[in-house]
This record gives C-alpha cells, structure tokens and sequence, in this order.
C-alpha cells in the first residue's frame, strides 16, 4: 500500500532587496517580511504599458516596460528581472536578467548578473553586468529595411 505523496506547495525563491538575504516563500504571497533586516518586501510584477513615473521601484519580482510603456524613476531594482521593450530612464539593480528588446529605449545604469541586449535597442548608460548578451532581435518585425 502506498500513502500518497504530499503535494508540495510551489515555492519561488526570492532575494531581498534590502539586505541580500534568500527566502522561499509561496508562489502566492504578494508581500512578506524579510528574515535578515526585517524590512517589508514587495513581491509582484510591475508591468508597465503605459508612462509611469515614480521615484523608486523596489519588488523581489519583475519589472516589464511594454514597447508602448515608459518607465522613468530614480532608482528600479527588481530582483527577479526585466524586460524592456519600450523606454525606460532610471539607475537599474536586478539579481536576475536584465532583457532590453530591439524596441528599447534605454537611459541608465545597469547593475545586474546577465543583460541581453537585442539589436536594434538604443541604450546610453553604465553597464555592470557578468554577462552581456548581444543576440539578433527575437520578435523582428517580418517587414524589413524600415529606415
Ligand atoms: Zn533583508
């Protein structure tokens, strides 16, 4: 006779912003506190399609700037990563990878393990990553020679 196995609860682990410090926590929690510095951390995904200006972003999940999105703060510091394809301004910290799409605007300093940066992105700023990957567009409008 077999007991059927527990069904673990999907985790994700997180990486605080504030102090370094991992956590597994459930895919589900939307904010927790961190075990190192005590400090309350925001959990979700900001998507940005449209123009968002803020003084600082600060999330253990991704930030996303849609192509048609723009993006200005002072400080942007996603843990879990981004992906830009449309215009983003502001001093970048990410613990994961850092995409910029050939749609791209980007104005500022990178601080991050791996930043790809498609073809065709317009980027101005400080690069302070591992590994940079320059890879052909990967969604390239069908229609070519536009300019
Ligand atoms: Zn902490």
């Amino acid at each position: 006779m077999q007991f059927p196995k527990p069904i673990p609860a999907p985790t994700r682990t997180i990486q605080c912003y504030h102090c370094g410090r991992a956590a597994a926590l459930s895919v589900a929690a939307r904010s927790t506190t961190c075990a190192g510095c005590y400090r309350g951390l925001t959990l979700d995904d900001l998507v940005v399609s449209g123009r968002h200006l803020v003084a600082k972003v600060q999330t253990c999940g991704r930030v996303v700037v849609e192509s048609k999105g723009c993006l200005i703060g002072t400080l942007i510091h996603a843990q879990g990563g981004l992906d830009v394809a449309g215009r983003l301004v502001g001093s970048v910290q990410s613990a994961g990878t850092v995409a910029i799409r050939h749609t791209a605007e980007w104005e500022g300093d990178v601080s991050a393990p791996v930043v790809v940066i498609e073809r065709g992105a317009r980027v101005s700023g400080r690069f302070h990553a591992g590994t940079v990957l320059r890879p052909e567009a990967s969604d390239a409008p069908a229609l070519a020679g536009s300019g």
